[in-house]
């Protein structure tokens, strides 16, 4: 097949394959009916060359011999004319893109390089292409035959459940940064007691041991396929998007353990210590500290007028006169300028002109939704203003049949918590198995809000429970959140053991 991109026709690719002539768009969902692969194949060329190069004139996707020679009788034409010409010739066997090569016909080099010195970019910039081009490779295994392909962007709390409810049902692939998930409200008790993560951070191949994981991030998606950054290629019949907030969490489960080490040791050697920003991060962390470390100063500044503001008015004055027992200075209604911020001078001023004193700082706010990537997509249409993805009561992005989101980055009005996320993800493991068995779309499960409640640990033994008709401080709640943090029950709800066997690396350790 070979796919003809035009520039000035930035969203139309027209794919010739030796049965005829079709035209592929790249964004409304048009594909080529019997070539789809390479279609992908082709329009993720194109995407990558239109990205890095812009001005590239003709790019050429090819596959088979008889195209193949089809296509250098083309570029023979075209290098009578003057533009620059991409050949991408996917291995015959192999799944990833063989050779690139840039047309320059002799006749025309005198006018080749009064381009180059004029425009050098257009050189620059089709190199780079070529080189992200002969990186470009297919998910590197075979799909399993029989099987439908669901691709999940995200192994946060959503992605990794449904990674682990669907493996055995499909083909599946699950697109992460990092190798392990991380129970996410386990990780400030991580930071005082750094031994607590070689149980909360679970490598993504322990629980997820009949799917395929890529450790990057997406960076792209069409109609049937996701681009990772580190070049995977990734096909898929349905994709759930699960990647609630954006993390920079590191690659290595080792190296977020050494992490939390690091904190800990920041912690340990410091007399005075700042957090920054007060939701649940803030105020979490400022607990563990007041309660393992009561002889350090800690003060918590935070930009809003309560503390929790994702809870009501009454949970957020008992956490204040918690944390004001505890003695941490509590600082509403400013805000720390982080650029400024830095521990060396041990001066952190606030934007009400206050001085505070502090060894180090924490910060605990501006985590943002995982969507950024997003919006440069098929979906950017489908994100809200906060950037969330509007999905329907099936929970498939709106108006997308094949497409769901789930967990945090979803615009359903309720509160965001982990364990809503796991419903979602059961609602949809469901939803992907009837559709997979070809049920009928009106037998869909919708998604349904019920009741919900929030619970913040405050240190080892308390915590603070809101409910729709009350809201309880101490060691009810604490009994239930703070002791474990749920580690146990969410290794479980993963088919794992609660306790990881010492030193068995498979488990977790
Ligand atoms: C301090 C704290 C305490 C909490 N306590 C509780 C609690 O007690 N109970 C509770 O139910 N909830 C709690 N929550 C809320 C809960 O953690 C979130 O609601 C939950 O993590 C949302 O899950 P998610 O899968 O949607 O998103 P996340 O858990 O944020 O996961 C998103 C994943 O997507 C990945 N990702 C992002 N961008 C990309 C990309 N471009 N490509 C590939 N992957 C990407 C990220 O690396 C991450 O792995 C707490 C939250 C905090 C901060």
């Amino acid at each position: 097949m070979i796919s003809l991109y035009r520039p000035e026709q930035a969203d139309q690719v027209f794919c010739i394959s030796e049965k005829g002539r079709h035209l592929v768009t790249t964004s409304d969902g048009v594909s080529n009916k019997y070539c789809d692969e390479d279609a992908d194949i082709a329009k993720y060329a194109l995407s990558l060359s239109l990205w890095s190069t812009r001005r590239v004139g003709l790019c050429f996707s090819v596959c088979g011999v008889a195209p193949l020679l089809l296509s250098y009788l083309w570029l023979q034409l075209l290098r009578l004319s003057f533009v620059l010409v991409t050949v991408v010739h996917r291995g015959f066997r192999g799944s990833s893109f063989g050779t690139v090569e840039m047309a320059v016909h002799p006749p025309i080099l005198p006018l080749h390089l009064i381009r180059l010195v004029v425009r050098p970019i257009d050189y620059v910039s089709l190199s780079i292409s070529a080189t992200l081009l002969q990186n470009t490779t297919m998910a590197s295994e075979e799909p399993i035959i029989g099987k439908k392909r669901i691709v999940i962007v995200g192994g946060g709390v959503a992605g990794s459940f449904l990674a682990k409810t669907v493996q055995l049902d499909a083909d599946v692939t699950l697109i992460d940064p990092k190798e392990y998930f991380e129970i996410p409200w386990a990780n400030l008790r991580s930071i005082v007691e750094p031994s607590f993560a070689k149980r909360s951070l679970i490598r993504h191949t322990d629980y997820f041991k009949d799917g395929r994981v890529i450790t990057s991030h997406a960076s792209n998606i069409t109609e049937t396929g996701v681009l990772t950054t580190d070049g995977h290629l990734v096909p898929y019949d349905y994709l759930v998007i699960a990647t609630g907030h954006a993390n920079s969490a590191p690659k290595a489960r080792t190296e977020k353990l050494q992490h939390y080490e690091a904190e800990h040791q920041k912690i340990k050697s410091a007399d005075s210590i700042l957090i920054i920003g007060g939701g649940p991060t803030g105020v979490e962390l400022a607990g563990e500290i007041a309660v393992d470390f009561p002889e350090k100063r800690v003060t918590l500044v935070h930009r809003g007028s309560r503390l929790l503001e994702f809870v009501g008015t009454k949970a957020s004055t008992k956490a204040l006169d918690w944390l004001t027992a505890k003695k941490v200075e509590v600082i509403l209604g400013q805000s720390v300028n982080l650029n400024s911020v830095s521990d060396e001078n041990g001066i952190y001023r606030t934007s009400g002109g206050e001085n505070i004193e502090a060894d180090c700082h924490f910060v605990c706010a501006g985590q943002q939704i995982g969507s950024a990537w997003l919006k440069e997509t098929i979906l950017k249409d489908m994100l809200d203003m906060h950037g969330r993805l509007m999905v329907d009561e099936n929970l498939r992005v709106k108006g997308w049949n094949n497409i769901f989101a789930i967990g945090d980055i979803t615009d359903i009005q309720e509160i965001k918590q982990g364990y809503i996320a796991t419903k979602h993800a059961s609602v949809t493991a469901r939803n992907l198995k009837l559709l997979m068995n070809e049920g009928k779309e009106s037998k869909l499960e919708k998604y349904k809000t019920g009741l919900s409640g929030a619970l913040v640990s405050l240190g080892r033994k308390e915590g603070l429970l809101e409910l729709p008709f009350m809201t309880i401080i101490g060691c009810i709640p604490g009994y239930i959140k703070s002791g474990d943090m749920f580690v146990g029950k969410t290794r479980k709800e993963m088919g794992l053991e609660s306790f990881p066997v010492e030193n068995d690396e498979s488990s977790g350790n």
